[in-house]
């Protein structure tokens, strides 16, 4: 199995830095992830002004090239486990999050994470770890990890866990795949803009589909789909998740569109994955036991 460390990261998905690492589709691999501050806060008294540089949040380690994976293409990434590290951090400050106009002072927390629990505020909080940046570079340009789209980037999707298959569209030659702001533990939402941000280490494979032709993430659990949509608000990303479920549910039962689209609203789910990135990001719950394949 390939092991890939934390300290091979990028700040951006996109082509400009050379692939760390090639693999053959159905590789197994153990990417390590650096925390979503670049691990500068690690200590009770670290404050956030002095020690998190915004050029430097959401290192995601890659890219990887994928051999074979073509424009068209999905990448389909199926994570084994994920270890969060000893601890995580989380933080407020003004202006981040959903209330962050009302954040005075900021606030700094190391969270320990022991025996699957993160304890907090008197809590124990049960561990589900999840990766909140996960994507491939876009078809032009450049995307910075902080943002979600249609190459997956930062969307902060709790289910985006063990047990997951993450499909993503491949926009470039080899994909150029990344992911990295590992939590321990986060609620949909993630209401102040923070989970519990840890390093991880994480067991997946990677393989290429070519039996969906899916335009956006769309995460596969042992009972649902999960299709991801991330635009400039909530508004816009709940259509973009609800369109391609609909379009999938219509194509696969072989009923038409307008039917889908009761079918869905009757028992779809919509979820707000995150409400505080640059682009806002959405899921559709589209159960399998809905769907006649
Ligand atoms: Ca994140
Ligand atoms: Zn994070």
């Amino acid at each position: 199995m390939k092991i890939l460390t934390r300290d091979k990261f990028v700040f951006a998905m996109g082509t400009s830095h050379e692939p760390v690492l090639k693999v053959d589709p159905g590789e197994s691999l153990q990417i390590e992830t650096e925390d979503c501050f670049s691990y500068l806060i690690t200590e009770p008294d670290d404050s956030v002004e002095e020690n998190v540089d915004f050029a430097k949040v959401n290192p995601a380690t890659g890219p990887i090239f994928v051999n074979g994976a073509q424009p068209g293409d999905l990448l389909k990434v199926t994570i084994k486990n994920i270890e969060p590290d000893v601890q995580g951090v989380s933080i407020v400050m003004k202006g981040l999050g959903v209330l962050g106009h009302k954040v005075e002072n900021s606030q700094v927390e190391i969270i320990p994470i022991k025996d699957g629990y993160a304890e907090f505020a008197g809590q124990k909080l049960a561990c589900r770890p999840m990766i909140g940046v996960i994507g491939v570079a876009p078809a032009e340009g450049e995307v910075l990890n902080g943002t979600p789209g249609d190459h997956g980037g930062n969307m902060d999707t709790v289910d985006v866990c063990a047990g997951s298959t993450i499909y993503l569209p491949v926009f470039v030659e080899g994909a150029y795949f990344a992911l990295g702001d590992a939590h321990a533990v986060m609620g949909n939402g993630e209401v102040c803009g923070t989970g519990v941000e840890c390093r991880s280490v994480v067991d997946l494979t990677i393989d290429i589909d070519r039996e969906h032709d899916w335009r956006i993430p769309v995460i596969e659990t042992e009972d649902n789909f999960y299709f991801v949509g991330s635009g400039e608000t909530l508004d816009r990303a709940v259509e973009k998740a609800t369109d391609e479920a609909v379009a999938f549910l219509a194509e696969t039962n072989k009923i038409s569109w307008n039917t889908a689209y009761m079918l869905a609203s009757l028992a779809l789910n919509v979820i707000v994955s995150q409400a505080v990135n640059p682009l806002k990001t959405a899921r559709v719950q589209l159960p399998k036991s809905l769907l006649k394949m």
